[in-house]
């Protein structure tokens, strides 16, 4: 007998199938529509060299929440990785995130902080008011030539949306340091999982309260599991998109798609590092990843390497949603979601598909923590209705 259908096997339902396995002794059936678990944190070898591949781009786990770090901490340790990118702007390279040294290289200057300080709030300054989307915000913070270098051109490829019509929150994300420190994250706790993300998603989900289904499809009425069969007679944790849930009734959320170029080179370093991104607008990908540089502690071919060139489009339903867009319209049709959800009582949605919100792994699994501890496990322990939707 089945406790609690789970659809989703990323780290939000795995996460979720976790506590109500482990902590209450539920039959938890989890079901995905790929032929694989653990979501967009899904890595693999590259057969030829062995060497780890994020299949859905780069995955750097960071985050300064003590619960979370400890959570994970219970399937898979960390290596010390420290993520460090760089971007390329008309033939030079650049350090990113912004910083004191990107600042003077851009200008061929020895600025100390303050000065660097300074001439920022001079570029700053022809904006008036509080900025209110990610052009405003990115001019707010690091002024208009270095916008116009390192992000105008990145975000044309990477959105394909006017930067006025993004939300501030985009480029909130990264840091702006006035010193000479390049690190991408500012968090407490950073690393990537000692043997891989596939393994610590696999050992989340290895309990025998826990069967998990591959290749099913939730909406697919030839299986079992199938939302008409189930949303009624058994709680669901939905972590699917919500527009889809609800066949798209008002209209559809607006996502960013990737494609990935996987590519096998007869080096042993291409880029001599992990992540390099593009800044210029023509050249046509957003960044170029080189896998064998996030594990510097495993024993790879040095004659070998993997890249992966990332290209970023507009989703149609048949693509994977990667990024929501979240324009004003989306935000409207996003609280209609919201009104319909109400209605669905015996099911909880989660997840970045779900709420439709940009969550990093370990906002994921946080969210999902504070989803068991404040929906599922009172309504399974104590019988609280499951009404308080969570998007
Ligand atoms: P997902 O991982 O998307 O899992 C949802 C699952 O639901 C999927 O497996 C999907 O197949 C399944 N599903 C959907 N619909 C159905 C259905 N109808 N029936 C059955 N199953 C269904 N986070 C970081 O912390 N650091 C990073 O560096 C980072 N890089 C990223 C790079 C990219 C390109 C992307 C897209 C994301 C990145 N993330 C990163 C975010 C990270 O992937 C998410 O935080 C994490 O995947 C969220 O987990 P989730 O369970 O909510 O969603
Ligand atoms: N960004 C940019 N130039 C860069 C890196 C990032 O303009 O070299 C902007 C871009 O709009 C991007 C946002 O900053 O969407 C957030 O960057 P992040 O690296 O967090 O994006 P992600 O890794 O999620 O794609």
């Amino acid at each position: 007998m089945t406790d609690l259908l789970v659809v989703g096997s990323g780290f939000f339902g795995l996460t979720v199938a976790d506590r109500c396995a482990r902590e209450l002794g539920l039959q938890v059936q989890v079901i995905d529509r790929r032929p694989h678990i653990g979501g967009n944190a899904y890595s693999a070898a590259e057969p030829t060299t062995g060497i780890e591949v994020h299949q859905y781009g780069a995955h750097l786990f960071h985050t300064s929440n003590q619960r979370v770090w400890e959570y994970a901490r219970r399937f898979t340790s960390f290596t010390s990785y420290q993520h460090r990118v760089f971007t390329t702007y008309r033939g030079e390279v650049f350090s990113m995130p912004i910083n004191l040294g990107t600042i003077n290289q851009y200008n061929r200057s020895a600025f100390t902080p303050d000065e660097a300080r300074a001439w920022v709030a001079e570029q700053a300054a022809k904006l008036t008011g509080e900025p209110s989307n990610l052009e405003e915000k990115a001019i707010s913070l690091i002024g208009e030539p270095l916008y116009e270098a390192f992000i105008k051109g990145y975000t044309a490829k990477q959105w394909q949306t006017d930067p006025r019509e993004l939300s501030a929150d985009i480029i909130s994300r990264l840091p702006v340091r006035y010193t000479y420190d390049n690190r991408y994250f500012s968090d407490t706790f950073e690393g990537l999982p000692t043997d891989g993300y596939t393994a610590w998603l696999e050992r989340m989900a290895d309990h025998p309260n826990i069967t998990v289904t591959l290749d099913t499809d939730f909406f697919d009425t030839s299986q079992p599991f199938n939302k008409a069969n189930v949303v009624g007679q058994v709680p669901v944790l939905y972590t699917g998109p919500v527009d889809r849930y609800f066949d798209f009734a008002h209209g559809d959320l607006s996502w960013r798609t990737l494609d990935f170029e996987t590519e096998v080179l007869p080096t042993g370093d291409f880029q001599g590092a992990p992540v390099m991104n593009y800044a210029d607008e023509d050249v046509p990908y957003t960044r170029i990843h080189e896998f064998r540089h996030f594990h510097p502690e495993r024993d790879y071919p040095d004659d070998a390497t993997v890249i992966m060139r990332e290209f970023s489009r507009f989703a149609d339903h048949a693509d994977e949603p990667y990024y929501p867009v979240n324009t004003a319209q989306d935000r409207e049709r996003l609280l209609a979601y919201r009104e319909l959800a109400k209605g669905e009582r015996d099911v909880v949605f989660g997840g970045r598909l779900g709420t439709y919100q940009y969550l990093d792994m370990h906002m994921a699994i946080g969210s999902a923590l504070s989803t068991y501890d404040n929906k599922l496990a009172p309504f399974f322990s104590s019988g609280q209705a499951l009404d308080d939707h969570g998007i």
